[in-house]
């Protein structure tokens, strides 16, 4: 394709929906990934992802080989192991753990089928500028001996995951071109062959506490009856150790895992953030994890992806056949993320930081005494806050007596997500209102401090 009118840097779930639903709008769009053809997918990550997104997307729900296991519920562990928070029955929560390759491989082989050329092992080094505004990328091409290559397009996306390869080299007042180290989550993560089959192969389980993994957590998804996913994350560089040596004692720890067999194992980062302030700039835009768009407490950005690549691409269109692609041009995209589920995200991101700063010892207090129950993690992640009512929250107080601490944290953080979703439901309309309204953003996170 030789003047294509979007380029898309990354085939991974976000650039390659993103590219199909460029292609769809009727644009002609070529995708570039430093993998080759039959590598694209494969990506060090827990598999999970809920039915939800596809729901919203209209994304064809995993089938035959792309399916590992069926999730249908969650064990939640707090430090001491005991009162678990058992998640059973909220059909939000169902999904599947999903063969990544298989899964990526279909969202390649779909955009594809919707007209998206293809190009493995192009390795994007950086973005072209036209008139101060983005407008392509250079690449190396494996293909022609690693070539330096330069390709013009109207709208460059950015959908190179964590990297942010387009993203990083950018100077402009809109990008947010480095994610602090503290919204960062180190992982490492291993698949296991069990020495016993799982009893309960449909539920997901996951550990939170300062030995397991500070400022993070520690996660067991079925890959099957007798395997698993397993890892850590560990925010913000925290603690002493890599996620890898956590993992270790982890692992020693938890009976299930003793003599189980390595399969597979890596590492891999992941922004645990509200979405960047701004997803476009001049002649570019960002998607995925290039745009941080992940749940902040769980790390999970499969669906988050998806979901802006498909707006994404009708925003595209839209600017495109105005030829406004200045960051004006590209604005709608981010009021409609940002308005719709970056501000679950936001709200999510006020959590998490709750969760970071709670003791063990509280947060076994807590789960002892169900401060929170399924039904709050369920409305949090729906982006409904932590909305406790009168009655609710004179029953949690009489349960909380001893932690009032705790309680008090609690009520701020439901404050605060409140707050937090407010602002973002009045996402600036134009460029002009963002300086004030991410004054205002960061004034909430600045004071989402509990101790
Ligand atoms: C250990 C771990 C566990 C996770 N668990 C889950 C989970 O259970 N569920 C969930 O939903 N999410 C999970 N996530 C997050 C999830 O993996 C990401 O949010 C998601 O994969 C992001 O998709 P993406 O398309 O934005 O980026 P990626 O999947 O990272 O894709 C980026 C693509 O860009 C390509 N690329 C990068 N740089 C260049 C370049 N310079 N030139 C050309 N191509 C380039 C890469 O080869 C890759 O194909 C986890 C992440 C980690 C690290």
């Amino acid at each position: 394709m030789k003047r294509p009118t979007v380029i898309v840097a990354g085939a991974g779930s976000a650039g390659c929906v993103a590219a199909r639903r460029c292609a769809e709008m009727g644009l002609k769009t070529l995708l570039l990934d430093r993998k080759p053809l039959h590598e694209v997918g494969r990506k060090v990550c827990g598999d999970e992802i809920s039915k939800s997104h596809f729901e919203a997307t209209g994304i064809e729900f995993p089938v035959g080989l792309e399916v590992s296991c069926k999730i249908a519920g969650a064990d939640v562990y707090p430090p001491s192991m005991s009162n678990e928070l058992k998640v059973r029955g909220w059909t939000e929560f169902d999904g599947w753990t999903v063969n990544r390759i298989e899964f990526g491989q279909r969202l390649l082989k779909e955009a594809i089928n919707a007209g998206v050329a293809f190009k493995s092992e192009c390795h994007v080094t950086g973005p072209l500028f036209r008139q101060g505004r983005v407008a392509g990328v250079s690449y190396k091409d494996k293909s022609e001996g690693g070539a330096e290559r330069n390709t013009y397009s109207k709208l460059v996306i950015d959908a190179s995951g964590y990297a942010g390869t387009i993203r990083n080299k950018l100077d402009d007042p809109l990008v947010e071109r480095t994610i602090d180290k503290e919204d960062v989550a180190l992982c490492h993560r291993e698949i296991l062959k069990l020495n016993m089959p799982l009893a309960e192969p449909a539920v997901a389980r996951v550990f939170l506490g300062r030995g397991v993994a500070p400022s993070g957590y520690a996660w067991i998804f079925p890959k099957g009856v007798q395997e698993v996913n397993a890892g850590i994350g560990v925010a913000g560089g925290g603690g002493r150790g890599s996620p890898k040596s956590y993992f270790q004692s982890f692992k020693k720890r938890y009976p299930l895992l003793h003599r189980s067999s390595l399969i597979d194992s890596g590492g891999g980062a992941v922004p645990v953030r509200r979405p960047l302030m701004s997803l476009v700039a001049g002649g570019v835009a960002f998607v995925g994890d290039a745009a941080s768009q992940v749940n902040p407490i769980h790390g999970g950005g499969i669906g988050a992806g998806m979901r802006a690549g498909i707006i994404l691409g009708e925003v595209a269109k839209g600017a495109i056949a105005r030829n406004q692609l200045s960051a004006s041009g590209l604005w709608h995209y981010n009021v409609r993320f940002m308005r719709g589920f970056g501000k679950r995200l936001a709200s999510l991101d006020i959590f998490r930081r709750l969760l970071q700063s709670v003791s063990d010892e509280d947060m076994n207090f807590g789960f002892e005494k169900r401060l929170l129950e399924a039904g709050d993690l369920m409305a949090a992640n729906r982006g409904n806050g932590l909305s406790l009512g009168n009655f609710d929250k004179l029953r949690r107080v009489r349960r909380g007596i001893g932690r009032l601490g705790l309680l008090r944290s609690l009520q701020k953080a439901a404050g605060l997500m409140k707050r937090i979703s407010k602002l973002y439901d009045s996402y600036p309309s134009s460029e002009a209102g963002l300086e004030q309204w991410n004054h205002s953003v960061k004034d909430i996170v600045n004071s989402a401090q509990f101790d």
